[in-house]
């Protein structure tokens, strides 16, 4: 989930202990298997609400709790986004159709420790220019990952994702960014995923960040439905959105949320 559009509190920057950050590996390899079960559903036919009851049962089997439940009011486990939906979509009996794309963000609390991260899953065969975004999205996210090492700044990880949408005629989305991930949801810092003011804070091992870039293909500009939720793109056109949790360590950025093996 996404940094809302009002920090809830200032925090001071929590570096987090070794132990701390065996709990988040578990938490977030609990987050990429529930979403590896739910990309392998994505078939057409197959509704928003589906994907949420099989999501919200692998989290309490794990004896976790679905994280955006309740959040701020939030009324599911998953955010399902289909096609113009941005982020924040309510799992609902909408069925998936062939050529959708669809994002899903998943968090879980688990022993205390939070778990974040989305994908953006096509159903069935998708266009060209689909397949496109979906692509660009996802290096966007490997690229601010690959700039998660100690000794950067915030801004060099804006400055990458930024950069790689822009250079191929894509925007993105202001008005959500990434953020610190720990024992809270949305802990500080804010992770823009565009360059504003200044370079931000200095990176340092132990720093624990959910990067997220959320792609447009056209404006950048987004609205709220009237469900309080929904963000979609002003002019209708698909977004796509990847995220991933990631400890900064001395040997460089470790994704928390994809196992060793995966790459
Ligand atoms: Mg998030």
């Amino acid at each position: 989930m996404n940094h809302p559009y009002v920090a809830e509190e200032t925090q001071l920057i929590h570096l987090k202990s070794r132990h701390e950050l065996e709990i988040l590996r578990e938490s977030n390899l609990i987050v990429h298997e529930v979403l590896t079960t739910l990309k392998s559903m994505c078939q057409p036919g197959v509704t928003t609400l589906e994907l949420d009851r099989v999501a919200e049962d692998m989290t309490r089997k794990h004896r976790g709790r679905p994280a955006f439940k309740g959040y701020h009011g939030f009324p599911a486990t998953l955010c399902t986004s289909v096609n113009e939906e941005v982020v924040h979509g309510i799992p609902s009996k909408r069925a998936l159709r062939e050529g959708d794309i669809l994002s899903i963000d998943y968090g879980i609390c688990y022993r205390d420790y939070y778990g974040d991260a989305a994908v953006t899953v096509p159903v069935g065969k998708i266009s060209a220019e689909l397949e496109f975004l979906l692509k660009i999205t996802q290096e966007c996210l490997m690229r601010g990952i690959q700039q998660a090492v100690p000794g950067n700044h915030l801004a060099d990880i804006s400055a990458a994702i930024q950069t790689h949408a822009e250079i191929q005629g894509f925007s993105l989305v202001k008005e959500f960014s990434g953020h610190g991930v720990g024992r809270s949801l949305h802990e500080e810092p804010v992770v823009l995923n565009y360059v504003a003011n200044g370079r931000g804070i200095q990176l340092k091992p132990g720093l624990v960040l959910a990067i997220e870039p959320m792609v447009n293909q056209g404006t950048d500009k987004v609205v709220v439905l009237k469900d309080g939720w929904t963000v979609v793109t002003k002019d209708k056109k698909c977004s796509a959105h990847f995220e991933h949790s990631v400890a900064i360590t001395e040997d460089g950025p470790l994704i928390l949320s994809l196992p060793p093996s995966v790459k």
